[in-house]
């Protein structure tokens, strides 16, 4: 399939959910757009996690406006439901998407306007590109990692299941989403599990009746536009695993787990660790209060009946590892055979070679608009508010972005009109959906 050269008013690069948000919003506006999406719809839902991961938030909230998830709203989409649910709502809206044409590279023209788009299939002009090619892209493993080590070593974007670790013990490194689940899941397989535990968030699964998104939605906290001083690399450890539980560190470590601080360095066989974890975990316990407390004042102020939960504060004993954490560990002694590195993602816009970076490479944008005119990015945490990186978050953002080219559009037919016989639409060749929506 060629894409040839074709002219497209607005180009968006990725369809998950973020580009397919923007399709939605473009289309209700009327704004002519293509949607380029290198594999299928929501692939990082469909092959990009591991076998069990099911959705954090529950149905009712991790999702679209315009449809719901055929599950019960208050269970936890499986991730390949995850994916059905984006190709189906692509299917509603008619999205005008391409699958299996991949963007390679951008650039603006020079003396004319827009960009002209270098993709595995052709060459395409575009007034506009909405970057939407996700929030975790690259993954990172520290520079801490033993280079020359006999240890498997995967990040936890190529972990699917404890079968393909070889046998033995192993040490997660990171206690987000990612990393407490999947190490609660090595450790119910049956492993030996070290957790590398370092500043967190932990809300309560649920609290007083209502789901933590619920109470993160009525106190404003998904709306928050920047992250609290000191806390914008905190992680937040939550999961919808096995109907959703609260992530309780000290549980963990009583069902065997063995927590430790943040890893610190290797030297041969043996890692060391710091002695953060105490301080670590009561942070946690801080936040997770402290979620508890505004909830009651809210119940409070709202005079709203749900039922008391007075055990949500109760504690459970320190584990051994807790009142001696481990400072040192020899991994061979200890039978660690592996590690993942649960530690995070990076984006890569190397492919967009536009002024729209600052000089450490980060994306120059106001809510998503960048500082080069016509090129928008969606998607990324925090690029308006604490929920922009999430499903229902990115539903908004799209909206602002599209208003914003809908907007544009209208600045420009204005002076087209004025110079030229042809308003820009009719310039614009229209795209049916091809590919395998
Ligand atoms: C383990 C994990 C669990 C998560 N759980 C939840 C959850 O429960 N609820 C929630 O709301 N959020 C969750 N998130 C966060 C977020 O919702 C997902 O990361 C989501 O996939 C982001 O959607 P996106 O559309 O922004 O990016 P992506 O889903 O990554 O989509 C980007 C698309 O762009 C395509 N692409 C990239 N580069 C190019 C290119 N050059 N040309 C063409 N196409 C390209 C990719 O193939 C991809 O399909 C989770 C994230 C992770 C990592």
């Amino acid at each position: 399939m060629t894409v040839e050269q074709i002219h497209v008013d607005t180009l968006v690069v990725g369809a998950g959910q973020a580009g397919v948000a923007m399709s939605e919003h473009l289309s209700t506006l009327g704004v002519p757009h293509l949607v380029l999406e290198r594999s299928r719809v929501a692939e990082a839902w469909r092959t990009g996690r591991w076998d069990s991961l099911v959705a954090n938030g529950p149905a009712w909230h991790d999702r679209f406006p315009g449809l719901e998830f055929s599950i019960d709203p208050d269970g936890f989409a499986a991730k390949d439901q995850v994916a059905d649910y984006f190709e189906a709502y692509a299917q509603k809206i008619n999205a005008p998407i391409r699958t299996g044409v991949e963007v390679r590279k951008v650039l603006r023209n020079s003396g004319r306007p827009g960009f002209t788009v270098e993709t595995s299939a052709g060459v395409i002009q575009a007034n506009r590109v909405v970057a939407a090619t996700g929030p975790f892209q690259r993954p990172v493993i520290p520079p801490i990692a033993p280079r020359d080590s006999a240890l498997e070593q995967i990040h936890s974007a190529d972990y699917r299941n404890p079968q393909q670790l070889p046998a033995g013990a192993v040490l997660v490194v990171g206690a987000g989403s990612s990393g407490v689940q999947i190490a609660d899941e090595l450790q119910r397989a049956g492993r030996q599990v070290y957790l590398s535990v370092g500043a967190h968030d932990r809300p309560p699964r649920s609290y007083r009746n209502r789901d933590f998104c619920w109470w993160l939605g009525v106190l404003g906290e998904w709306d928050a536009e920047i992250a609290k001083p000191g806390r914008e690399h905190v992680t937040i450890a939550v999961s919808g695993a096995r109907g959703g539980q609260t992530i309780d560190f000290r549980a963990l470590a009583h069902q065997g787990i063995t927590l430790v601080g943040l890893t610190r360095a290797f030297d041969g066989q043996r890692v060391s660790f710091q002695a953060d974890l105490v301080e670590n975990l009561a942070r946690g316990d801080e936040n997770y209060l402290a979620l508890l407390d505004a909830a009651d004042a809210y119940i409070a102020r709202n005079g709203l009946d749900l039922p008391l939960e007075p055990e949500a504060r109760r504690r459970l004993p320190d584990p051994d590892c807790v009142q001696q954490p481990l400072l040192e560990l020899d991994l061979a002694a200890a039978g660690v055979t592996s590690i993942i590195w649960a530690t995070g993602y990076a984006v890569d816009f190397t492919w967009l070679q536009v002024d729209a970076f600052t000089e450490h490479g980060k994306p120059r944008h106001q809510r998503g608009v960048s500082s080069e005119p016509g090129i928008y990015f969606i998607g990324l945490p925090w690029l308006s508010r604490r929920g922009s990186s999430f499903i229902w978050g990115v539903w908004h953002d799209a909206k602002h972005i599209a208003d914003h080219i809908a907007t544009q559009r209208k600045y420009q037919a204005y002076s087209d009109a004025a110079q030229q016989p042809a308003p820009a639409e009719n310039q614009t060749k229209t795209f049916s959906p091809v590919g395998a929506l």
